[in-house]
């Protein structure tokens, strides 16, 4: 459907859409349109929720003042929607707003990235990180080539530099291994079953001591050259 309407990156809807198909659980996540729907979505998940822009202009959403942690009530909802709408057309006057997500809030996890990328020599790798500053910063990544082997998947789950990141930390339990190469392995599914997804990113895959959530996702495609 992506392809056919000529779109080179899904919706963040779209995306953590695929992630849930190929059994990679997600955070719960509709889009509103309006400030009520915002409001009456909020209460049917649950507060907190996240609320995040949707816009096929934006890639980073918390540059532009699209993302908004913690939203407790329904009014709070309703500000947050003006409030995130607002933001984003000061950042960024022309993009198209599609309206914005409003997410179930996944508390407590550790930070992970995951993704695809396509190498021109070895076709998919699979890639596996810490989140925020470490990946940012330290550039704490490791790449295995698709379809990953369970060897595979725990070589870049130990293999990380910052690997002792997951275990039991300052009071907090040590995080699943199993979960956090479970997902990895789905991914090396999606790579292989997609050969036209260019890049695919989970930025963060939140992980806990018995699961690992996506809350946010991106995929890039490659469309066939016009004629
Ligand atoms: P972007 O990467 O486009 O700025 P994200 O959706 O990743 O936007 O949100 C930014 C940050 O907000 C995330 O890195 C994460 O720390 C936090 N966050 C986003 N969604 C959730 C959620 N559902 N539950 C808890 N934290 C979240
Ligand atoms: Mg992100």
């Amino acid at each position: 459907k992506v392809m056919a309407e000529g779109r080179a990156k899904l919706s963040e809807v779209e995306a953590l859409g695929v992630c849930e198909a190929y059994g990679i659980k997600v955070a719960a996540a509709r889009l509103a349109k309006s400030p009520d729907e915002a409001a009456g979505m909020a209460t049917a998940t649950g507060f907190p929720v996240v609320m995040k822009i949707v816009s096929p202009d934006i890639v980073h959403k918390s540059d532009s003042g699209g993302v908004v942690v913690g939203v407790a009530t329904a009014d709070e909802a309703r500000e947050t929607y003006e409030r995130i709408v607002n933001n984003v057309k000061r950042a960024e006057p022309d993009a198209t707003i599609d309206g914005v997500l409003v997410q179930q809030m996944v508390k407590g996890g550790r930070e992970t990235i995951c993704g695809i990328v396509r190498d021109p020599v070895f076709g998919p790798l699979v890639m596996f990180g810490l989140g925020g500053i470490y990946v940012e910063v330290l550039r704490d990544v490791i790449f295995r080539v698709a379809p990953l082997t369970t060897a595979d998947a725990r070589n870049m789950v130990t293999g990380i530099r910052g690997s002792k990141l997951l275990d039991a930390l300052r009071g907090q339990p040590a995080v699943s291994r199993d979960a956090l190469m479970d997902a990895l392995r789905r991914l090396s599914h999606i790579a292989v079953d997609f050969p036209m997804i260019e890049e695919m990113d989970i930025n963060p895959l939140l992980a806990f001591e018995e699961d690992a959530i996506a809350v946010d996702c991106r995929v890039r495609i490659a469309l066939p050259k016009k004629a």
